[in-house]
């Protein structure tokens, strides 16, 4: 069996190690000069613990088994991983309802270690933080995604596998016995090709033919960091009670793995598929964003919203007042940028933003469509997801 993976990101190594152990003939192709340049590489470095996901969707199960696979990976290959823990924060009252529905979703996705604090037990946890109570997360921890996913590329190669750096994906023909690729200057043939392939997902869609109802919509996630002593306020990772309407919004604290400690992502419309700032745009990628219903649709319904981001975006006062708002004494100059990634987020045709992983079969191809966050932390049981429930054989 020769598979042709597409994408050197954390989720397109971990396929391509898991069918390279299972025997399989793996490449990779990848069109960067690097692997994780992309969202692994553009991230928050937090391994969820599955708290807030939709019971027995992908994302829960696949986010708690991926969390467990990931953190026993990282002590069998001496990869950084710290369970620095996390606290979801009710600043009013009025967000006690909110704060008690994640604590029970977190038990019914059997998070472990799930504490319920009041304001003082916050501040055990967290003492420069204030809230008048909050959701403790032991587990939650903050790894180093890139470094995973070079130990993941070596074993790759380790069990006789390929991947390929600056091998751009331009043509694919599905035909009856194998799918031809054509790679950079290279021509190969696979008896199945699986795409992982995140803000360039619909491009190999396109050249595979296999149009669908979903789109890939970019969303940038803006950071600041805590200058010199300010990273002292935090001990590990402060989020607020997310609105259920846009769980991925609300600026938090996360420290990283290099003791850093972040202030966002924001989400704000990218102007390119690979759009890492307001400067970057392309009118090509604008063109096709507009020209899907779906994402006219979604401004249409959330333009307000959208608003209040790019706001947060042009006037460091919004971010600082956000951060604040858990740790009071930060103050604006304590707060430098630091850049961003972007998300792959598909949305449907009707303007929804698709919410779980979607992995679409098409005879030979396999298309991860939708593998925004907790992606990075799932990888693991996403690849195995993939080797257990899609047909690799004919
Ligand atoms: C701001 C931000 C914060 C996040 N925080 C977290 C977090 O804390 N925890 C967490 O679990 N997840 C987080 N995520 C999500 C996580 O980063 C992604 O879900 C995960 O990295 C997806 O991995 P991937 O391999 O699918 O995508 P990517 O890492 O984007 O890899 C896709 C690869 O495909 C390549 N490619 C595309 N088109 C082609 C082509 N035609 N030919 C060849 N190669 C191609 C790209 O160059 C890229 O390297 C965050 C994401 C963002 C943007």
């Amino acid at each position: 069996m020769r598979i042709g993976i597409v994408g050197a990101g954390i989720l397109g190594l971990a396929v391509a190690r898991q069918m390279a152990r299972a025997g399989a003939e793996v490449t990779v192709l990848e069109k960067e000069p690097r692997i994780a340049a992309h969202q692994t590489g553009h991230n928050s470095g937090v391994v969820h613990a599955g708290i807030y996901y939709q019971p027995g969707s992908l994302k829960a199960t696949l986010c708690r088994e991926g969390a467990a696979m990931l953190r026993e990976y990282c002590a069998e290959h001496g990869l950084p991983y710290d369970e620095a823990g996390k606290l979801v924060v009710a600043s009013t009252r009025a967000e006690l309802s909110g704060l008690r529905r994640i604590a029970e979703r977190a038990r019914e996705n059997g998070v472990p270690g799930i504490a319920e604090l009041d304001a003082i037990g916050l501040r055990e946890v967290e003492p420069r933080a204030v809230g008048v109570a909050a959701v403790h997360s032991p587990h939650t921890a903050i790894t180093d995604f890139p470094a995973v996913a070079r130990r993941l590329a070596a074993d790759v190669t380790e069990a006789g596998g390929f991947v390929r750096l600056s091998r751009p994906v331009r043509a694919i023909r599905q035909t009856t016995d194998g799918v031809a690729v054509a790679a950079g200057p290279e021509r190969l043939t696979f008896d199945r090709l699986i795409s992982c392939a995140g803000l360039g997902t619909d491009g190999v869609a396109d050249l595979a033919r296999a149009g669908g109802d979903v789109r890939i919509v970019p969303f940038r996630g803006e950071y600041y960091r805590l200058a010199g002593p300010a990273r002292g306020l935090v001990r590990g990772l402060i989020y607020p009670v997310p609105d259920p309407r846009y769980p991925f919004l609300g600026v938090h604290l996360t420290r990283r793995i290099d003791g850093e400690v972040l202030v966002g992502p924001n989400a704000v419309p990218a102007l390119a598929l690979e759009g890492y700032s307001w400067r970057s745009a392309s009118l090509r990628d604008l063109r096709r964003i507009v020209a899907w219903p779906g994402a006219r649709r979604m401004a249409a319904e959330h333009w307000r919203t959208g608003l209040r981001e790019v706001y947060g975006s042009l006037a460091k006062r919004a971010f600082v007042a956000a951060a604040r708002r858990y740790v009071p004494e930060l103050a604006p100059a304590d707060l430098v940028r630091a850049g961003g990634g972007v998300r792959a987020q598909a949305v449907a045709r009707d303007g929804r933003l698709l919410d779980d992983f979607v992995i679409d079969v098409r005879g030979r191809i396999v298309l991860v469509r939708n593998a925004p966050s907790p992606a990075a932390t799932s990888s693991l049981a996403i690849a195995r997801h993939i080797a257990l429930t899609v047909p690799l054989t004919f």
